[in-house]
């Protein structure tokens, strides 16, 4: 299964990043996954318990954020109207072929984990705005 895959790579990404923090346990991650990924997030969700039962991060939860392609007119330059019978799909307001944008997003946004330190919670921002610069 190809979620599967993602899963588990997705998991090791979000364990490294935990440990690279100072350690602790996994308790939630959302990602964004594109339209075009290729992914079934409901699949993805079933290879992810599967996945983290089989680690000390029983019981961490994933949140998929659903991101649809847009379209584009290179003539309008507008993302407005889209025909929606068709391939390729065209702009209805000149019938020009759209461009398509995004849509292939598979990333972490956030994951948040509860540290080995007591009474110390935290979320961490992980990806482009939040990489510094170590
Ligand atoms: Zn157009």
């Amino acid at each position: 299964m190809h979620e599967l895959s993602i899963a588990t790579a997705l998991y090791r990404q979000c364990r490294g990043e935990v440990d690279r923090l100072g350690g602790g346990r996994l308790e939630a991650v959302e990602v964004a996954i594109g339209e075009l990924s290729a992914i079934e997030p409901s699949l993805l969700r079933f290879a992810w318990e599967a996945v983290t039962s089989e680690s000390d991060d029983v019981g961490a939860e994933l949140d998929v954020d659903w991101r649809e392609v847009k379209h584009l007119c290179r003539t309008c330059g507008d993302a407005g109207s889209v025909e929606a019978s068709g391939w390729p799909r065209t702009c209805c307001e000149c019938g020009s072929i759209l461009a398509m944008q995004g849509g292939r997003e598979l990333d972490v946004i956030a994951l948040k984990y509860s540290s080995n330190e007591p009474e110390s919670g935290a979320t961490a921002q992980v990806g482009t705005s939040a990489s510094d610069p170590d």
